[in-house]
């Protein structure tokens, strides 16, 4: 920036918001929303302290409201303020993977040992290593044409082929003029393009704002085409795998009172699920908890490359010690760079850990702004960029062919647990599982606390033909036989809690039981046995087949306390099974006395076909 330029000026400051006036009547770039403004203030230019880094989020006139990703400490009226032209952007390119960014793209290096200590303020860090070499690959030439998002070739990034992109905001296709092959840094110079308009020169790394869906241009120019998700999202727990499956590509909201179990099933999933790529968004929760993940991450290794988890992860983090507008950036940082590896044609799961962090951080900026507030506060634009955060998931065809997803994990931790909130209601409206957590569950210790009575998935009929394929033929009806089971277990408890045990017949007991042996051995899971943690899809069929068989039998028993007695055993038995190793010796032989003792109990052997109600089989 030249110092002759006009430069607009700081004219009021209110905690992080700053209203900027541009000099009247002299020739300056216009102001636009989303763009990016640095602050210098006067009184630090001194001792060097960098300019603050902020956004336009609004413009009238000459004069500009626009907050400050950090404490504006110090700024004063007069301050001069330098125009980026540039919206929010993220360097893409190879290097994201295993790092720790804030919401603003900048690295956080070694922030588990010294337990959320931030950047100190005004520090702009690369957030691409710029010194590290990458051996690129070509796999275009000189004179083949381009377009946007097609690949010039490629570098090794841990176990994954990075893909190096042509530019995603090319504006149609471009003529290879050079390419060069060989060990470069990102922002070094590897391919030349002739755009029919100028010559371009391409790097690995590109920069895009993140506020604007990766593969925008590329669905204009019909490069890209959406595909319909039909494939499961296997996350090794078995109640969502089984009940509520999500598809890959997918949207879930995972809402919970505080303390049910959100970040530990986020981890969990995060951890397990089939994916190439994990990209954590944690905006505004406890320091603590991100500091466990980052701990825990690196140790682990990743079940299907053998590599550290943390290799497959990119994790964008902010506590609520960090300002608001950083924490408001955050999930857009996350939802960008998981876009671009669904670009190479993978698999890719964002999960974000809170989303009401996150639109609280939406609802102070629109408090500061004096905007017209919606319910609670919380600005009237809520419902929709809730929609348009979670329409950046899905599954898409590469103009390569390839197959790329992006699975959308949200928590959302309403006050008090109560569903009936914006976030949540905005959220559900927008997603197409609901995985919600009840505390009644939570402080039964009844975990995950996933409410099989209160959730649903649009994916079980989506997913039909898959699981029809690749479990078993009619898997999805044996599954709602088996969520049926439930509901009719918990009417009996209800009224049971009214008429004590004596009020109900033995066969609305013997239902009970057949409920609480499947929450008990299927819908929890122990995330702290080193077998029961992870159950893959197959383990899963061959156990869920299993009780399906024994929980749709007739049987006898000669009072309430015969069948309390041996569904307690049963319980005992699958929950040591779900402990054992499969194929091992155990296993078998506790298969065998499962089946031995269900056996003894079975009704009439007229019955024993697996077609007999429950409710009308025992009495
Ligand atoms: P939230 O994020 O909803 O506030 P957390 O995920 O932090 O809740 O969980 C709170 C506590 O509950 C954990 O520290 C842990 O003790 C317990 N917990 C949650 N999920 C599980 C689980 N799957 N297995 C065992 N304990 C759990
Ligand atoms: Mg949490």
């Amino acid at each position: 920036m030249a110092e002759e330029q006009p430069r607009p000026r700081v004219v009021a400051v209110q905690d992080v918001l700053v209203t900027l006036e541009q000099p009247e009547g002299e020739a300056a770039a216009p102001m636009r929303k989303n763009e990016v403004i640095h602050v210098h203030p006067r009184r630090q230019e001194a001792d060097g302290e960098a300019a603050l880094k902020g956004e336009i989020l609004r413009v009238n006139g000459n004069r500009a409201d626009a907050q400050i990703y950090e404490s504006t400490r110090g700024v004063s009226v007069g301050d001069p303020v330098t125009q980026t032209g540039e919206m929010l952007s993220v360097s893409l390119g190879p290097g994201l993977l295993g790092r720790v960014f804030d919401g603003l793209q900048r690295p956080l290096q070694g922030l588990a040992d010294t337990h959320g200590t931030f950047l100190p303020r005004g520090v702009d860090m690369p957030a691409l290593e710029p010194k590290r070499r990458w051996t690129f690959q070509a796999t275009v030439s000189r004179g083949q044409h381009v377009g946007p998002g097609d690949h010039l070739g490629s570098v090794r990034e841990g176990t994954i082929t990075h893909r190096v992109f042509a530019p995603f905001d090319l504006d149609g296709e471009a003529e290879v003029t050079w390419i060069e092959e060989g060990a470069f840094t990102v922002d070094e110079p590897i391919a030349g393009l002739d755009t029919g308009e100028g010559q371009r020169t391409v790097c690995m790394s590109q920069s895009w704002p993140v506020r604007t869906p990766l593969p925008q241009q590329l669905f204009k120019r019909r490069r890209v085409k959406r595909v319909y998700p039909e494939t499961p999202l296997a996350t090794t727990i078995r109640l969502i795998d089984t009940f509520f499956p999500v598809a890959k590509g997918g949207t879930a909201c995972i809402p919970g009172p505080f303390g049910a179990g959100k970040t530990v099933l986020q981890n969990l999933i995060a951890r397990y699920a089939d994916v190439d790529v994990v990209v954590i968004v944690a905006c505004g929760e406890r320091a603590g908890e991100v500091v466990e993940t980052l701990t825990e991450l690196p140790e682990l290794t990743d079940p299907r490359t053998g590599a550290s988890l943390m290799d497959r992860t990119v994790i964008v983090c902010n506590t609520s010690s960090m300002p608001v507008a950083a924490r408001e950036s955050s999930i857009y940082t996350g939802l960008t760079i998981g876009e671009y590896y669904r670009q190479m044609g993978l698999d890719v799961l964002v999960i974000a850990d809170s989303t009401s962090r996150w639109a609280q951080a939406m609802r102070e900026t629109s408090g500061r702004l004096e905007e017209i507030p919606g319910e609670e506060a919380f600005p009237a634009y809520l419902d929709s960029t809730i929609k348009a955060v979670y329409e950046r998931a899905g599954v898409l065809e590469t103009p390569h062919g390839e197959h790329g997803s992006l699975t959308l994990m949200g928590t959302v931790s309403p006050a008090g647990g109560n569903f009936e909130e914006p976030v949540t209601q905005s959220t559900l409206a927008s997603v197409k599982a609901f995985l919600g957590l009840s505390s009644d569950r939570a402080y039964k210790r009844y975990y995950p606390a996933i409410d099989p009575l209160i959730s649903w998935t649009r994916y079980r009929d989506q997913l039909r033909a898959w699981y029809d394929a690749n479990m078993n033929t009619g898997w999805t009806e044996r599954v709602q036989r088996m969520a049926k089971l439930l509901g009719e277990g918990e009417d009996v408890r209800q009224m049971m809690e009214v008429t004590g045990e004596e009020g109900i017949t033995l066969g609305d007991y013997v239902t009970y039981q057949k409920a609480r042996l499947l929450d008990f051995v299927y819908l929890q899971q122990d995330a702290f046995d080193p077998v029961d943690v992870s159950v893959p899809l197959d383990r899963q069929r061959e156990i869920f087949e299993l009780l399906h068989k024994l929980l749709t039998r007739g049987y006898s028993f000669d009072s309430k306390a015969d069948a309390r007695e041996t569904f307690t055993r049963l319980i005992q038995l699958f929950t040591n099974l779900n402990t054992t190793e499969r194929r091992s010796h155990r296993y078998g032989e506790l298969l065998e006395q499962i089946e031995d003792l269900a056996n003894k109990h079975a009704a009439g052997s007229g019955e024993e076909s697996g077609e007999t109600e429950p409710a009308e089989a025992a009495s």
